[in-house]
């Protein structure tokens, strides 16, 4: 179907809508953050990648889905073959993400859709926002080929990055080489330190890997980062290195590493997850012995950023069809959309999924000021990276969950999306770190290394400027207050650790209103008759997340801020 959205006997179906262009914050918020020059040039990307995301992105991803990887292991003729044979439809969006829009090259290199430079990080988060609206699964190799490659460009030696960078920023399916990360064992995974993987220098001056790795993703990617420990190191994290993987050797040989099985998972079927062991592969050290951890964090944070704008775009794909389904269906003789009880749950829906976009949006915005040497930003980004994994990838379960049950029982059928997106929703808050392992970094980056701080003098910078609602400012401000010094208490106070998510919740639902308040202003600059949209949106945070509402009386009687 291709029709932009169709009804038949009062079933709303949205496919055929332009992703984009129904999204009415969409482009005033790139418009926010980007460059106007640049902004122009780049406006028909996201129109073309919202067209395909209602029509040929979305049948790919339901087709993908349904027709998962397999691990061949031996060819016909009872050669070793160790092969992810993939779908043709998945083939077919790696094409469209590697390829056509260059997701995994525009931020390390210019060609991508002409530009001479390489593109500024909110293009490619919110391409992919956008994309992840039809396919999450794919989402995971793309962002590991493109955190790999800005991973070895920081850390890898000059001779690594002439060999690799080219293949793995190419859009030539053919050329391309895609990245992996091969940490997790079974004795270690939030605990790194237990990594038993050792690394052995051969009298050749090579390094030769000898473990077992229990999570893989794109578990058949060209190359992958890998740590393990060198024989003699010390144990825990200290004691771990990097290594670049190569699947082949410069003269064309299989490297000594084979996946063992593919994970029969819940989400993100269209891709690979396997086991791999490695069976004296040869790798190549990356960077300093004693700093695997620390080189490897960074990529992890580069995921986890990722693992954020992903939950946030599948909330708004959740909302999208959302609004879409209580226009169109009616029941007892009304649209869904005027039924009171539905409008409050639109609207609680909205309101979560909007705090994502604006924590994602904006901290694209703050990388690209950390990445140009600004260590404030620095620190900002080092605090919001942990704060969106947590906080935006729990919110996007419920937000798709909810959704599913606004399209009534068709929603459960797997002929819709709705219970993909579920399925793949629950996957955020487990992989790169648990929602306890990433609150718990919220409160390491407070207590090591000033982030919050940092962040809470970036926020009183953004509410004091020109422009930013009043009444909102006179508001937050006290309440940030009290968010910092809650979360200061209990990344301080071991004894506290038990009320760490909740401070991490606290600080996420404030970083959030402010930003949203800050959009707002700015809004409000570029076009007058946007002006207090965001606005409403940071008074529903507040008055849902951040002040207590009295459980016992009607709604307006117990909203502090319309009883003020
Ligand atoms: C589909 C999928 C794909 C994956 N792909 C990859 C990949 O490509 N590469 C890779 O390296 N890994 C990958 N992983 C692994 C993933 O990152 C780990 O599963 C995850 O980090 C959790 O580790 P674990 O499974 O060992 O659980 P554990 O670490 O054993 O955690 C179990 C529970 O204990 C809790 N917990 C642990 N420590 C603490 C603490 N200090 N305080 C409070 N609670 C705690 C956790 O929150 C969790 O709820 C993948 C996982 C999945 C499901």
């Amino acid at each position: 179907m291709t029709t932009p959205g169709s009804i038949h006997r009062n079933i709303p179906d949205s496919a055929g809508t332009n992703a984009f262009e129904v999204d009415e914050d969409f482009a005033p918020l790139l418009a926010v953050y980007l460059d106007h020059d640049l902004l122009d040039r780049i406006l028909p990307q996201f129109r073309e990648m919202g067209r395909l995301v209602g029509e040929e992105l979305e049948r790919l991803a339901l087709s993908a889905d349904k027709n998962p990887p397999a691990l061949q292991v031996r060819t016909r003729h009872g050669a070793p073959a160790d092969r992810v044979v993939k779908h043709p439809d998945y083939v077919e969006l790696e094409r469209y993400a590697f390829g056509e829009f260059g997701l995994a090259a525009m931020s390390h290199r210019g060609g991508v859709f002409g530009e001479a430079e390489q593109l500024a990080p909110l293009v490619k988060y919110g391409l992919v926002y956008l994309f992840v609206q039809a396919e999450f699964g794919l989402c995971c190799p793309l962002s590991m080929t493109d955190s790999l490659t800005r991973t070895l460009v920081k850390f890898g030696s000059q001779e690594l990055i002439d060999t690799y960078f080219a293949r793995l920023t190419s859009q030539d399916p053919d050329e391309l080489f895609q990245g992996a990360m091969f940490m997790t064992e079974q004795e270690a995974g939030s605990d790194v330190g237990a990594i038993s993987t050792t690394a052995r220098l051969g009298d050749d001056g090579r390094w030769r890997l000898y473990g077992d790795k229990w999570f893989c993703s794109n578990p058949d990617a060209e190359l992958a980062m890998v740590l393990a420990r060198p024989e003699g190191a010390e144990s825990g994290t200290r004691g771990l290195s990097l290594f670049l993987l190569p699947r082949h050797l410069a003269d064309g040989r299989r490297n000594d590493h084979r996946i063992v099985t593919l994970k029969d998972k819940l989400g993100t079927r269209s891709m690979a997850s396997g086991e791999v062991q490695l069976d004296g592969a040869v790798a190549y050290l990356v960077g300093d012995p004693g700093a695997g951890f620390k080189q490897m964090t960074d990529m992890i944070n580069m995921s986890r950023l990722a693992n954020g704008v992903r939950s946030a775009g599948m909330m708004r794909r959740s909302v999208n069809e959302a609004s879409f389904i209580t226009a169109n269906r009616t029941a007892f003789g009304r649209r869904l959309a005027d039924l009171p009880l539905m409008q409050r749950q639109l609207h609680k829906l909205l309101t979560v999924a909007e705090q994502g976009r604006a924590m994602v949006f904006h901290t694209a915005r703050v990388l690209e000021r950390a990445d140009a040497d600004d260590e404030a930003m620095r620190r900002v980004l080092r605090i919001l990276t942990p704060l969106i994994k947590f906080r935006t990838c729990r919110d996007a379960r419920k937000v798709a969950g909810d959704a599913m049950e606004i399209r009534g029982g068709i929603g459960y059928i797997e002929e819709w999306s709705d219970a993909r997106i579920v399925r793949d929703a629950h996957l955020g808050s487990i992989w790169e770190g648990t929602s306890n392992i990433v609150a718990l970094d919220v409160a390491r980056a407070t207590r090591r290394e000033g982030s919050l701080d940092a962040l809470g003098g970036y926020l009183r910078e953004l509410l004091a400027e020109p422009g930013v609602d009043g009444d909102l400012r006179s508001t937050l401000e006290p309440l940030l207050d009290r968010a910092v010094a809650f979360m200061t208490t209990v990344a301080h106070d071991r004894d506290r650790e038990e009320d760490v998510r909740r401070a991490a919740s606290s600080l996420y639902h404030m970083t959030s209103a402010v930003f949203l308040a800050w959009e707002d202003a700015r809004m409000a600059t570029l076009d007058p008759a946007l002006a207090g949209r965001r606005a409403a949106l940071a008074r529903d945070v507040i008055r849902h997340r951040l002040v207590p509402v009295d459980p016992l009386v009607p709604t307006d009687a117990a909203d502090p801020l319309v009883a003020r």
